[in-house]
């Protein structure tokens, strides 16, 4: 372990609460120490009030607010006096320490304090910092856990026996911490939680933080059970999309709402659903909510996953009254399986990943605990809740009703460009996880977004489409939505000069691709919580052709039809096909400037009048058409199928 201190560096972040952010952030990049708003920090500053009145401040790190990209607002000022009377109280609940917290801050816009502020107040160090270090946590989480601590540490550190996170456990330390402490202690140890280290300056703690934790490292490698070796598990090469796409349906089933399931694969996540004693040594996971485990190839899914869902359920519920107590409840949101490997689950895309990060690193606490002497972690509540909870409270407090698409997914073909690439910004504004689809290399590139997943893909190609809805299941657990929008628009040509080449690709890409496409998505939207949908991107063409455009119109009125007999044929299985008809959007790939001020000219027209010549002389946009299609997926349509909708502008030769 590393100290990443650099005096240059920390010289841009000036001041006591400027040096507070920048080791934080330090402590932040580490995901060794700390995970997703995970651990925290506080700096204590005298500081003169509006009348002029000297007063004692703790700036506590404020929930919702993650180390790794801490700024000063993310640091809530509490009143010290207050918070080291607060710790002499024989009890206080969690909502009233939250009220106590709120209403004794110095800046009513600040963060909501961390729930370990007071805590942090009866420690009597300027700068303290607090990681939950998983090398700290290994060594804890053995039988001869506090016996381990004490041999590496001896009296650098004041050890606190385990106790849920929240006032108690800042009562308890108040009470340990004075009788214990030395002029030898640079630290504690909360046993199976986590480490603080203080100083002077933020340098010295951070740097004791560094120190302290290396010294964990170093006895886990001395004892041979820092290194992990995963050796490359065989991995089934049959589809899962199915499986995965059943399990996804079943949970969101049960809780009432779509979730995004997201599965791992790699030889972490498999070695370790596949070791023989995974079904003992994951039962309780140091650092995550309770979960499932099938070590058996066992038909989906019964009691287990019933009650892994009433516990979300339970989780989701709460976040309305946000009582801490019930925010408390652990939400299973792990499932290892021999074939699956690692999956997780969330009501959005960032919660499943952020389950996934985390136990990640529980894999590797166990693990490792196994290999030093056996993993036995607390019966109690894990450790790392009250804290995540603190992010999670904040997060709902902020987010209000959730975006209309949250725990959807949504395929887009053509998607790099043009109304694709409108579409896939109007979905993921609507809080769906995007998977786009285009034969582009920068198809990855269009959003940087965790919810979206760009992947290279020739439609044609069914192979190629069958791995990328195979790899959008993977990602996020099935497919609720579609768009076909991938198309090409060749060039004006007479019938008389058309080549059979040429009418042959324009229909492979319009017409054959879809058909693959649909016949291939169809047993995944069957399995979409709230039902199937697709939206067919037309054009005018189908139902007012132009000369020259044979090969593109008769393409674009077969893949009408075709969505057509598809609505008759998928309704019973709650699908619903809906198709719009644009014309004349020219902010996409194929209308570059020069061609639309050529179309211009040869009708005698400025470039404005050419672009608005419709009845409601009207612009219309990629944006105008993807805004439509993400609509035409939501409530608003619900009762819509095999329909056609104009995006024009109003043409009397369609009206
Ligand atoms: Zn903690």
């Amino acid at each position: 372990m590393q100290s990443h201190w650099n005096d240059a560096e920390a010289l841009q972040y000036p001041g006591e609460l400027g040096q507070r952010v920048y080791s934080s952030r330090l402590l932040g990049r580490d995901k060794s120490l700390v995970l997703h708003g995970g651990g925290n920090t506080s700096v204590k500053i005298c500081e003169a009030n509006i009348l002029g009145d000297a007063e004692d401040i703790l700036y506590v790190k404020g929930s919702g607010w993650d180390l790794e990209f801490i700024e000063t607002d993310g640091f809530a000022p509490v009143r010290m006096p207050h918070l080291l009377r607060l710790a002499q109280l024989p009890s206080l609940s969690d909502p009233q320490m939250v009220n106590e917290l709120r209403t004794h801050m110095t800046n009513a816009s600040a963060p909501t304090p961390s729930v370990e502020a007071i805590l942090h107040a009866i420690l009597p160090y300027k700068y303290v910092d607090h990681t939950h270090a998983d090398a700290v946590v290994t060594l804890c989480n053995t039988p001869s856990g506090a016996q381990r601590i004490r041999d590496v540490y001896g009296d650098r550190v004041v050890v606190i026996p385990y106790v849920m996170p929240g006032f108690d456990l800042a009562h308890l330390c108040g009470d340990i911490f004075p009788r214990e402490c030395t002029d030898n202690t640079q630290g504690m140890v909360l046993m199976n939680h986590g480490i603080f280290s203080f100083g002077a300056t933020a340098q010295e703690s951070y740097v004791r933080m560094i120190e302290l934790v290396d010294l964990a490292e170093v006895e886990l490698k001395a004892r041979k059970a820092w290194t992990v070796n995963w050796a490359l598990a065989a991995c089934a090469t049959h589809a899962l999309r199915f499986e995965l796409a059943t399990l996804r349906r079943e949970i969101a089933q049960t809780i009432g709402a779509p979730i995004i399931l997201h599965t791992v694969r790699d030889a972490q996540a498999l070695g370790f659903a596949r070791r023989d004693d995974v079904g003992v040594i994951a039962q309780q996971g140091p650092a995550t909510p309770d979960h499932v485990i099938r070590t058996k190839r066992v038909p989906l899914l019964g009691r287990d996953v019933a009650a892994y869902a009433e516990s979300y359920k339970t989780y989701f519920s709460a976040q309305a009254g946000a009582d801490a107590k019930t925010m408390l409840d652990p939400a299973p949101r792990v499932i290892l399986d021999p074939e699956f490997g690692l999956c997780t689950v969330g009501r959005s895309v960032q919660d499943a990943f952020i389950v996934r990060d985390i136990y990640r690193h529980s894999i590797d606490t166990v693990v490792r605990a196994t290999q030093l002497e056996r993993y036995q972690a607390l019966p109690a509540q894990d450790y790392f809740d009250v804290e995540y909870w603190d992010l999670e409270q904040a997060k709902l407090r902020k987010a209000g009703t959730p975006p209309l698409f949250t725990g959807e997914v949504v395929l887009i073909t053509g998607a790099a460009s043009g109304i694709g690439k409108a579409c896939v910004e109007s979905f993921l504004a609507r809080g769906a996880a995007v998977v786009g689809l285009d034969i582009t290399a920068n198809i990855a590139d269009v959003s940087n977004k965790s919810a979206y997943l760009g992947l290279v893909c020739d439609v044609t190609d069914s192979a190629a489409l069958e791995a990328a809805l195979e790899g959008a299941v993977q990602q996020f657990g099935g497919l609720d939505m579609l768009v076909l929008n991938a198309g090409v628009f060749p060039g004006g040509c007479a019938i008389a000069e058309l080549a059979d080449a040429e009418w042959t690709r324009v229909l492979q890409v319009n017409l054959d691709a879809n058909l693959s496409l649909l016949r291939l998505a169809y047993p995944l939207l069957k399995l979409a919580p709230r039902n199937g949908r697709v939206v067919v991107i037309g054009s005018k063409n189908v139902t007012a052709p132009g000369p020259g455009a044979a090969a593109y119109s008769a393409s674009k009125a077969a893949l009408t039809q075709l969505l057509r007999v598809a609505a008759l044929e998928w309704a019973g299985d709650g699908i619903r096909l809906n198709a719009l008809h644009p014309d004349a959007v020219f902010d996409t790939g194929i209308w570059t400037d020069e061609v639309v001020a050529a179309r211009a000219a040869h009708y005698a027209m400025s470039i404005e009048q050419y672009k608005r010549r419709n009845l409601l002389k009207t612009e219309i946009t990629s944006h105008d058409v993807a805004e439509l299609a993400a609509e035409l997926c939501g409530p608003l349509f619900a009762k819509t199928t095999g329909a056609q909708i104009p995006v024009d502008g109003g043409d009397p030769r369609v009206i």
